[in-house]
């Protein structure tokens, strides 16, 4: 049977792809020995895509790290059909309808590997399908965020059927753990969007045969910048009797960091009816926001504004940019139950790797060219047309950005 927690007393598996890319550059064995996630992001990551590692050398590797220890290892299933809908950077290679195709082409053969029993004495973590149900939320219909192409897989259900499935088929297999992409809580942090959040997760996760009893628990700030714990304000503050919730950065939101967020994120799921021991991932691989940039304590008080702008650590321009951020840093190393209610930190996203093309390449890959990995882009609603704040010169979603990587090691909180 499972375990409640299955990060703990237990080693994570370490990518050697990309602990290689990692001890490559200067300073980067500092972190190479990290576990970061593995991405099965199209068909042909099963059997190993472009001469890189397949699943059952992922898994055969597993095995050999795990000696005589209990190993966990964190894969990322996101291949559905009409892929991330409101952005460009990671379409992916399925159309909107290709549903049957992401059942028997992605998810029959993933679950096909991952019921080998020579693979049964390790704990596979499967983080499903990131973005794609919070879209659904705050990207289709009467709002200004609304895109045509998150509008189609409202409509076309196949987002909720996709994930449903993946729930159902590797839920199946007794040691298989599912968490759920919730999205993080600059995204769903306001009441507009996380109650019915937990409501839609919920009905995707009875669809397909899918069942609460599939849902080990859920991830949060995926491949995301938000904070891990705003120290110098809290959503209760207030500044000469005015809310920092009025703040421009905090926008009425609930929450200002994802630790707080996650929490009572899992607290709403349980009142929806996830099972009272689902636990939370957050991915802590790109919040750290050191640097000597980092405030040392509280804004001004003069305004809430600067209050909030003076005290943040998350020094997005606006909180809805999510490319390549300037000014990230590592945070917190993966680590097991460190809070109430969070099973681990984890690096889902593997520090490195691209969330975008700053300017149009072309590749195979189905990825699109998103503005907002350009930081000339002046933006758009779902940024408030802010600037984009990413970084220049990036290369596809997915592929090996160095200077990142030195901007993320030389910004980490803790510092290396
Ligand atoms: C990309 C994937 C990649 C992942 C991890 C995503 O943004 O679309 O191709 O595997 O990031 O770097």
């Amino acid at each position: 049977g499972r375990v409640d927690n299955p990060y703990a007393g237990a080693k994570v598996y370490v990518n050697p792809e990309w602990s290689a890319k990692a001890a490559a550059e200067p300073g980067g064995s500092r972190i190479s020995n990290q576990p970061t996630g593995v991405w099965l992001d199209r068909i042909a990551a099963i059997d190993g895509a472009g001469g890189s590692m397949g699943l059952r050398a992922h898994l055969d590797a597993a095995l050999a790290q795990k000696g005589s220890n209990e190993e966990v290892v964190q894969l990322v299933v996101y291949d559905l059909p009409g892929r991330d809908c409101a952005a460009l950077a990671s379409n992916g290679e399925l159309g909107p309808t290709e549903i049957d195709k992401y059942k028997t082409q992605f998810i029959d053969p993933i679950a096909a590997i991952l019921s080998d029993s020579k693979y049964a004495s390790l704990r596979i973590v499967t983080t499903i399908e990131i973005d794609s149900l919070p879209n659904l939320v705050t990207n289709t219909g009467s709002r200004a965020t609304a895109t045509p192409q998150c509008d189609t897989m409202q409509a076309n259900g196949n987002y909720v059927k996709g994930v449903g499935y993946a729930l159902a088929k590797l839920g199946a297999i007794p040691n298989v753990y599912n968490y759920i992409d919730a999205g993080h809580h600059g995204w769903l942090g306001w009441d507009d969007n996380f109650g019915p959040s937990a409501t839609l997760f919920k009905q995707a996760a009875t669809s397909e045969g899918a069942t609460v009893d599939d849902v080990h628990g859920f991830i949060t700030n995926t491949a995301n910048y938000s904070a891990l714990k705003e120290n110098n304000f809290t959503v209760n503050d207030s500044v000469n009797g005015t809310t920092v919730r009025q703040s421009k950065w905090v926008d009425w939101n609930r929450y200002v960091d994802e630790l707080s967020y996650a929490q009572a994120f899992r607290n709403q799921l349980v009142s929806v009816g996830f099972n009272s021991g689902i636990g939370m991932l957050i991915d802590t691989s790109r919040n750290g926001w050191g640097g000597s940039a980092r405030p040392t304590g509280p804004g001004a008080t003069t305004s809430v504004d600067t209050y909030v702008d003076g005290g943040r650590y998350d020094r997005r321009i606006h909180i809805g940019n999510w490319c390549n951020q300037s000014g990230a840093g590592l945070g917190e190393r993966p680590q097991a139950a460190p809070a109430t209610g969070i099973d681990a930190y984890v690096w889902m996203k593997p520090p490195g790797e691209s969330d975008g093309s700053s300017s149009a390449i072309s590749n195979d890959e189905g990825k699109g060219f998103d503005r907002m990995c350009d930081p000339t882009y002046t933006g758009n609603a779902r940024n408030g047309n802010n600037l984009s704040g990413a970084l220049p010169n990036a290369p596809l979603s997915g592929h090996w950005f160095s200077a990142q990587f030195q901007q993320l090691m030389a910004n980490a909180y803790p510092a290396l």
